[in-house]
This record gives structure tokens, C-alpha cells and sequence, in this order.
């Protein structure tokens, strides 16, 4: 998996980064001037519960090597933007497929699984053979195989992100893929984004691992 920030909110005003950016929107709400301490201010307004004001932020990520059962789940989230690698437009004869470690653990897993790909294969290219077009012929494609795709959320649905795909409760993929993102994140908007690294990596160290 390789998860790659590639761009986030500038403020073209040139009084600083992200957070000034997010400090201005929120300064309108009070009529208030910056005392030139943004962190403190978004701190504050977090604490509260005033995240509307992080919704004038965002950040886009490209995401490759994730199966498609991990890229189902996260489209599930709505207040974001995608733009997937198609498997009706680009060929999928030797896809890469992302294999649990559950499944490489355990010899014969991967034994049945080696199999179970090779006859993928061989049934798409039969397919494709027969004047299949690539729309139909990805039906025999399993979840496992690897996606690339592009993603933009606002930084208040990347919190709400972090804190569902973050936890014990979420799939370990999507989940070492959020923890990437996070870690990505944090230097960029270390108010917006610090707390929840700090507390996730306290609470689960085991998710934080390389
Ligand atoms: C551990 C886990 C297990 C899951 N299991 C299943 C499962 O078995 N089956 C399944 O179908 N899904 C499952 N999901 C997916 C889950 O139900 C959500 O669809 C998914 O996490 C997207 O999150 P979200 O709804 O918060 O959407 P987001 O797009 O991230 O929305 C952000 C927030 O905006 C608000 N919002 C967005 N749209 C609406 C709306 N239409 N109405 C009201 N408020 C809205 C909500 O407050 C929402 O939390 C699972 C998720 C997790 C984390």
C-alpha cells in the first residue's frame, strides 16, 4: 500500500499556512482579530465542538495497492470526492492482488490461493479470448484485487475518518491506511490533527507500528 498526500489547502493571503486559513474563518464568526496564535484558537473552537469552521480545509491523497474490499469501504463515506482506476477502461490480465497475512501465514492458504489466482487469470484472458470487453470480463476479478484511486476530504470528515476507520472495530487495511494518512497529515495541521494522534498512538501502539 502507498499512501501519498499530494495536496492540501494553501491560505493565498501569505499570513501563514492551513491553520491561519481555518483561524480567519472562524475569526468572521465573532468579529475578532488573530492575537497571532491560531493553535490556540483552534484548540479552543475543537474543544467546543465548532468544527464547521476545519471544513475550509482539505486535503487529496493518492492511495494505490489497496484491494477493492477496502476501496468499497471507503467510498461508503459521502462527504468526500473519488477518482478510481477503472476495471471497465484499463486491463486487469495480471492484476496485483492484496493477500491477507492471515492467508500468507498459513501455507496452505496460500496454496488454495495461488491457485484460486492463476485460474482468475487464465478465465480472464479466456474471456478477453473470446471478444469479452473489459467490462464484463472483470466480473471474475475478487475483492482482493489492488485499486489506485484519489481522494479529497475536508478536514472535519477527516476526522470523523480517522475516529471510525481508526479503531478497534475497523478492518485492519483501510484501517493501516488511515493511520498513513494521519501520519501524513499531522506536520501539515498539527492543531487540526495532533489530539487525534496522540490519543489514537497512546490507546492502540499496536495500530501505530510500522
Ligand atoms: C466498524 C465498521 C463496520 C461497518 N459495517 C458495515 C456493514 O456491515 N454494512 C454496511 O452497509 N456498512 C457498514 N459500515 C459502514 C458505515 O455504516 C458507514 O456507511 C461508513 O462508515 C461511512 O460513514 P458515515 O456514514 O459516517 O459517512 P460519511 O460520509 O463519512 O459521513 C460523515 C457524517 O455526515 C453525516 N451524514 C452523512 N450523510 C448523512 C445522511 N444521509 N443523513 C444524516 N447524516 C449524514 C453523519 O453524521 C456521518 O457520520 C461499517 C463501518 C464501520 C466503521
Amino acid at each position: 500500500m502507498e499512501v501519498e498526500l499530494i495536496a492540501i489547502t494553501q491560505y493565498l493571503a501569505g499570513r501563514g499556512g492551513t491553520e491561519e486559513l481555518i483561524e480567519r474563518a472562524g475569526r468572521v464568526c465573532y468579529r475578532s482579530e488573530s492575537r497571532g496564535n491560531p493553535a490556540a484558537f483552534l484548540r479552543a473552537r475543537l474543544r467546543e465542538g465548532h468544527e464547521s469552521i476545519i471544513e475550509h480545509a482539505s486535503a487529496t491523497f493518492e492511495i494505490s495497492g489497496i484491494s477493492r474490499a477496502c476501496s468499497h469501504q471507503l467510498v461508503r463515506h459521502r462527504l468526500a470526492s473519488f477518482s478510481q482506476e477503472s476495471q471497465r477502461y484499463v486491463t486487469m490480465s495480471d492484476p496485483d492482488m492484496v493477500i491477507p497475512n492471515a492467508i500468507q501465514d498459513n501455507a496452505e492458504a496460500q496454496a488454495i490461493w495461488d491457485e484460486f489466482v492463476e485460474e482468475v487469470k487464465t478465465v480472464y484472458a479466456e474471456l478477453r479470448a473470446r471478444g469479452i470487453r473489459k467490462e464484463d470480463a472483470r466480473f471474475v476479478l475478487p475483492n482482493a484485487a489492488a485499486t489506485r484511486l484519489v481522494l479529497t476530504m475536508n478536514f472535519r470528515e477527516l476526522r470523523h475518518f480517522f475516529r471510525v476507520r481508526i479503531a478497534p472495530e475497523a478492518q485492519w487495511e483501510i484501517r493501516s491506511m488511515a493511520v498513513a494518512m494521519l501520519i501524513e497529515l499531522v506536520p501539515h495541521a498539527p492543531t487540526v490533527f495532533g489530539d487525534l494522534l496522540a490519543e489514537m498512538s497512546t490507546a492502540h501502539p499496536d495500530f501505530f507500528e510500522a
